[in-house]
This record gives structure tokens, sequence and C-alpha cells, in this order.
């Protein structure tokens, strides 16, 4: 289903959709690139705050001061670390935003941890937590408020340690603030706008799958309604067999394949004998009844190769492809055995289902499906005039 307008609105101020379900969507949606993104940026981060230790070194030698800024890197690097292995190996990883926030925090108070013990460096220590500020809005994804917070603290715990632990002057303090507040501006301004972007993409590539979705349901629909209604174009509706309509173009492409191949190609008409008196005497719907119960023997004791169409009223016609006359009369004297001994209902006890049958075959080239109709038609009322219940082969094509 498309989005609503209002399922898609960014909010101003954190760049995430106002409504919680579209922004939970949009979170399953990019959380592998979430993950990943996330265990490199702070791989990164780690392995430069750990490389710092050298600098402190050179700045510090082999003083207690060091060994606490190395025990404080040693823990900050593995908190991270341990964070990336977290995002990467937890199987049920969903987005969590106290832990992608630790790392931050951890980070941030790392950085702070260096004033007291290196306050000669704060030239150096601004330009780290300027540098810092930055990578917290750019590299971390998809949580600005988290974010934001993070680097505030860094901010403010930053000057406040610088104002306890250093002599700097109150002018250069004030400095150092407005340059760690515009950094702040810009980072929270340009990650904003990054989030609400990337969710407006989210959007408009969710639509148009909605919309491709829709068509393709519908499509399937059209398609459905396609076949109904060649269904109801082709078929009978009492019977469920091909109508005359259908049934002739079926044949007919049969006899002419038949002839092309110089293959044997024979045809039944199909009476249902005396069934005015079944109308008559059991109604119309019994009748339609029994219409169906022949044209399921047909169905069931003829081969799937053969077709059988409901020729009108009580009567049916079969083509029988690659069958020779002899064979076509052994097949219809087994059609109206089977004819004979369906059970029927209750009520029709005293009645004896009877079909008589006109069977056909071509033999001319030049024979046409209008004729061979004709021959099967005329031996089949041959079959009536003399009696009924009886299968009649049209002599003519014996041979
Ligand atoms: P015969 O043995 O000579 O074939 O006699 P018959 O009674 O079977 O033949 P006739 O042509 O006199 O009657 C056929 C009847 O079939 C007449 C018609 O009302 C009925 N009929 C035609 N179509 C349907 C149908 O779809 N349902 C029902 N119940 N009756 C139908
Ligand atoms: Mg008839
Ligand atoms: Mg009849």
């Amino acid at each position: 289903m498309p989005l609503r307008k209002a399922q898609y609105q960014v909010h101003w101020l954190t760049g995430q959709f106002c409504d919680q379900r579209s922004e939970s969507m949009y979170r399953r949606a990019i959380q592998e690139d979430v993950k990943l993104q996330f265990s490199l940026s702070l791989s990164v981060a780690a392995c430069i705050f750990g490389m710092f230790a050298i600098s402190d070194y050179y700045l510090l030698g082999l003083t207690n001061e060091f060994y606490l800024l190395l025990a404080m890197r040693i823990v900050v690097v593995s908190g991270c670390l341990l964070t990336v292995l977290a995002v990467r190996v937890w199987r049920g990883y969903r987005y969590k935003s106290w832990l992608h926030a630790m790392p931050l925090w951890l980070l941030a108070t790392g950085i702070l941890l260096i004033i007291p013990l290196r306050p000669d460096s704060l030239p150096t220590q601004v330009t780290a937590v300027v540098v810092a500020t930055m990578a917290f809005y750019l590299l971390i994804p998809n949580r600005l408020v988290v974010v934001a917070l993070a680097s505030l603290y860094l901010t403010v715990g930053f000057l406040v340690f610088a104002a306890l632990f250093t002599d700097v002057a109150p002018m250069a303090l004030l400095r150092i603030a407005l340059l760690l507040v515009m950094a702040n501006v810009v980072g929270f301004f340009a990650l904003l706008r990054l989030e609400g972007l990337q969710r407006k993409q989210y959007a408009l590539l969710y639509e148009e799958r909605a919309r491709n979705q829709q068509l393709l349901e519908e499509i399937n629909h059209r398609k459905t309604l396609e076949k109904q209604l060649r269904r109801v174009a082709e078929r009978d509706a009492l019977t469920s067999l091909n109508n005359r309509g259908h049934f002739m173009k079926l044949a007919d492409e049969l006899l002419q394949c038949s002839q092309a191949k110089q293959l044997p190609f024979s045809l039944f008409m199909i009476d249902v004998d005396h069934f005015k008196h079944i109308n008559d005497t059991w109604g119309h719907s019994s009748g339609d009844w029994v219409l169906a119960k022949v044209a399921e023997v047909c169905t069931q004791s003829l081969r799937p190769t053969d077709v059988i169409g409901r020729f009108g009223g009580e009567e049916f016609v079969v083509a029988l492809p690659n069958t020779h006359l002899n064979d076509a009369q052994i097949i219809a004297e087994r059609l109206k055995r089977k004819v004979a001994e369906q059970p029927l209902k209750e009520e029709m006890g005293s009645l004896r289902l009877s079909v008589t049958i006109g069977v056909a075959a071509t033999n001319t080239k030049e024979d046409d499906l209008e004729s061979l109709i004709s021959r099967a038609d005329q031996v089949l009322y041959v079959g009536k005039r003399s009696g009924r219940n009886r299968v009649v082969v049209c002599g003519d094509d014996r041979g």
C-alpha cells in the first residue's frame, strides 16, 4: 500500500519520520547498511584513538600519567571493539540506541580524560575534539539525537575540563567554545539534512515499489478475469465440456493435423435416448443432472487427447484423433455400456439410461468436419429408428 503523506513526513529537528511505523520500517530496511557503516567507523575511530598512545609516550615518557593515559586508551579501544564485535556477531541484532550511543560516550570521556593528564597539549586537544565532533555527526549513522547529546557532552565537558585543569586564558576559552559550538552546529545540520534526504529517498522508493506491487496485482487479477472469460466463452456451463463453437475449432484443428499426417480420424455423435421423457417425469433439474452425468462418463472413459463437446440439448460430439473406424466402434460400445451402468438418483429407480451413438471416420483427404458430423448424425438417426441404445457405424467409411 503506498504511504500516505503523513507517513513520510520527516521531523524538522530529529530528521526522522514523524510516523513511528514508517521510522521502524525504514530502520529495518537499512539495518544491514547501518551495521556495516557503524562497525567500520567505530573500528577506525578506536584505532586512531589508540594510536595517540605513541604521542603520549613522546610527550610524557614512561611516567605515571603515561600509564594512566595508556590504561584509559586501552579501556576505550576495548569498549569500542567489543561493541563492534557485539554488533557483528549478535545473531538477533536489532538497532539499539544504547549500543550505538555507548562508544560515543566512551570516546568522549576518553578525550576529556586526556586534558588533566596532558594539560600542556590543549591546542592539539582542541583540534582532536573538533575532528571527533565532526566524526560523531558524519560517521555514526541514523541517530541524530544520540549523536548530538554525546557531542554536547564532549563540548561542555571539554570546556569545563580546560577551565579546571589548564591555565587557558578566558578569551582563549571563549574562542575554543565558539569553535566547538560551530563544529556542533555544522555537524548537526549536515546530519539533519542527510537523515531527512535519505528518508525522503526511501519514501519515494517505497512508493514506487508499492505501485509496482499494485500493478502486478492488477495484472494478475486481469489475467484471472481473462481466464474466466475465456472459460465462459469456450465451455458449456452445465457440463463444463467444450461448447459447440469451441469444439468445432478444436476438432477442425485436429482433423487438419490428422489429414496432414495421414492419420485416421473418427467422430461420435451421441444422443441421450428418450430424454424428453426424463425431463417430463423427474423434472428439468433431474434432466440437467443426467446430462452432467453423461458428460462425466464421456470425460472419464475417453482419452485425454479426444475432444468432447456438447453439441446442443442432449447431444454430445467427440473427435477421436488417430483412431480407425473399427477402434472407434469398440470405444463407442464401451461408452454406451458405461452410461447404462451409471447409478442414477434414487427416485429414478425405473429409468434405464441409454444413449445412441453414430460413428463416422474420415475416408478422403478432402473430408471436412461438417461432412463428418453430418454422416455421424445420419447414422445416429438410423440407430434411433431401429430402436435406440445402440452404436451405428457409417458403413461407407470402413476401409
Ligand atoms: P430421442 O430418444 O429420439 O432422442 O428422444 P428425446 O426425447 O431424447 O429427444 P427430443 O429431441 O424429443 O427431446 C430432447 C429434449 O431435451 C427436449 C428439450 O427440452 C430437452 N433439453 C434440451 N436441452 C436441455 C437442457 O439443457 N436441460 C434439460 N433438462 N433438458 C434439455
Ligand atoms: Mg436429440
Ligand atoms: Mg434424445
